[in-house]
């Protein structure tokens, strides 16, 4: 990936993931005094956002490097298999559940790349030594910890990741035992209230207490738990399983996500969606953003519904990419439609918080989520410019090559290049917000071209065989939700969401705007020159100022200081 998106995987990586020193993520692992943080979620998600930057770049020293601090974790091991940094009269309290799972993801993972079996073993006899902990007769998984035992319980993901590796019974029916606790009195529900349609802002009476069991619309963990009963989904085929977590994304999408495509003020759900023209506390954080790209990629690999990949380009192209640093050393924890970008603080005595230890694991989900295949051919998620390895349903290696400046235009040129021509569907994702879509292959028109849906090319296709595809790129005025009295507007273009800054010399950036659309919400609008730290941005008639000035959300604010200060939502005249 060589574009808007591959500039910036590179400068995570190299900056970020890389660049970290994974023994300052171990070190925690060797005191066992621990009561109440949680320093070690850090090395799983460093290994999995690590393990994934390796399969992407080959980078033959990082993976040496990986190994060897999986290694230096296991060599903190205790004889009865517990991994962690809890003391032992305080386990299964606080965050000791939630940093054995990221513990367990990262072992997984690192045993799927190298195939070491001390890894596998490593995951199994810490697994056992939680059952001693845990399950029927012994500590009830959903009393553990906060939020209502979401965080302990999201730890079903690595439970049956563990169980396809093994296919011991004990380690599924572990599983089974989390997802029924959930439906239990003091459980979280998870079921039973997304199939109920009750919003996920309104499962639970608002906490007395923020950091407490009692708080239940905690997005980060209520998210994570989706992710692994789809997971169990995999394995058990229980349709309710697959439904509910539907239902929760719906929810989720209809009730919270905003124009920039995440969500949640303090790490909450709040019904954020219509009350976005607000400015909300600590809101969007970059792990809310990172969990909502998941658990969306995991229904689209399900369903191959598309509306999936619309909900993840728009919260990688805005929310995620906005709360990059430009150099990708690091990540902001939370982020707004308004105001001025702040770097997070360092978390639990570590230099990192979770969010610049989740922000990685976006960018890196991308290029399995790009392109992905099925038995009928690929299916192109995201544009962006580069070359994309395929294995067609004959099992030829074959590649797609894009060609486009997306997102500054909605032009893409692609091009498979194979070895024997071979008869497969090539699926090209068309957005929903692509009103007017036009695709040709070698020239031909390709007909009922429909937004929110694949368009299929099923012919047999020949190396050098071409498409153009041209995505609507007008401007979209778009009205602010909700019944409050005063109105907002904002602006999108292709997967953007525009704002005003500072930067582009208009001091009155908080003034009310009268915008005038044509009858099918599209403005007028010229493209400007790129400007340095800022890129692309735009300017838009307006009757009062005679223009307006915009730029993507993306890079909105990314000098981090006040001299930057933005918005998205404008007040209407
Ligand atoms: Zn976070």
């Amino acid at each position: 990936m060589r574009g808007f998106l591959g500039k910036r995987i590179d400068a995570c990586v190299a900056k970020r993931i890389f660049a970290q020193d994974p023994d300052l993520l171990v070190a925690p692992f060797r005191q066992r005094a621990e009561r109440g943080c949680w320093q070690t979620e850090f090395w799983g998600k460093w290994a999995l956002s690590a393990a994934a930057a390796w399969e992407y770049t080959g980078n033959a020293e990082s993976r040496a490097r990986l190994l060897a601090s999986a290694r230096d974790l296991l060599a903190t091991q205790s004889p009865n298999g517990y991994i962690g940094n809890y003391a032992e009269d305080s386990h299964l309290a606080g965050w000791d559940i939630w940093g054995r799972k990221y513990t367990l993801l990262g072992l997984l993972r690192l045993f799927d790349m190298s195939g070491d079996r001390s890894l596998l073993d490593g995951a199994k006899r810490l697994t056992a030594h939680l059952q001693t902990e845990v399950g029927s007769g012994k500590a009830d998984i959903v009393t553990q910890g906060l939020y209502r035992g979401m965080a302990a319980s999201s730890i079903l993901e690595p439970m049956v990741l563990l169980f396809r590796h093994t296919g011991d019974q004990a380690h599924i029916q572990f599983a089974e035992y989390i997802v029924g606790r959930w439906s239990s009195e003091r459980g979280p529900q998870l079921i039973e209230k997304a199939l109920a349609g009750v919003p996920v802002a309104q499962r639970f009476p608002r906490p007395k207490k923020w950091f407490s069991w009692e708080n239940g619309g905690k997005a980060y963990e209520m998210m994570s738990c989706y992710v692994g009963l789809l997971e169990l989904f995999r394995e058990t085929g229980r349709a309710p399983y697959l439904e509910a977590a539907l239902r929760a994304h719906q929810n989720i999408h209809e009730t919270e996500i905003n124009l920039a495509g995440s969500g949640s003020a303090e790490e909450c759900w709040y019904g954020g969606r219509a009350l976005q023209t607000t400015p909300a506390h600590n809101s969007m954080e970059t792990c809310v953003t990172m969990t909502w790209m998941q658990f969306g990629a995991q229904l689209l690999r399900l369903t191959g519904d598309p509306c999936f990949a619309d909900d993840i380009e728009a919260s990688v192209y805005n929310a995620l990419a906005g709360a990059m640093t430009p150099d990708g050393s690091s990540f902001g924890q939370y982020s707004g439609l308004e105001g001025q970008r702040e770097p997070g603080v360092p978390q639990c005595g570590m230099q990192l918080n979770c969010c610049q230890a989740n922000g990685p694991r976006g960018l890196m989900l991308l290029p399995a989520v790009a392109v992905m295949h099925s038995g009928e051919g690929p299916w192109v998620n995201l544009y962006e410019q580069g070359e994309y390895p395929l294995v067609l349903p004959s099992g030829q290696p074959a590649t797609l090559s894009m060609v486009t400046t997306y997102p500054f235009s909605g032009a893409v040129s692609l091009r498979v290049h194979l070895k024997a021509p071979e008869r497969f569907t090539l699926r090209l994702r068309i957005p929903q917000w692509s009103a007017q879509t036009a695709l040709t292959v070698n020239g031909s028109v390709v007909q009922g071209v429909k937004p929110g849906s694949y368009a299929a090319v099923d012919r047999r296709w020949n190396s050098g065989d071409g498409l153009e595809l041209k995505m609507d790129f007008r401007m979209r005025l778009i009205r602010s939700p909700g019944n409050g009295t005063a109105r907002f507007v904002a602006v999108q273009r292709g997967p953007l969401t525009l704002a005003r800054d500072l930067r582009l010399g208009q001091s009155g950036i908080d003034n009310a705007v009268s915008l005038t659309s044509a009858g099918d919400g599209t403005l007028p609008a010229k493209v400007l020159p790129l400007i340095d730290g800022i890129g692309m941005n735009f300017a838009v008639p307006e009757s009062r100022a005679g223009e307006i000035r915009l730029c993507a959300y993306a890079s909105a604010g990314n000098s981090w200081k006040a001299d930057s200060r933005f918005r998205v939502w404008m007040p209407e005249a």
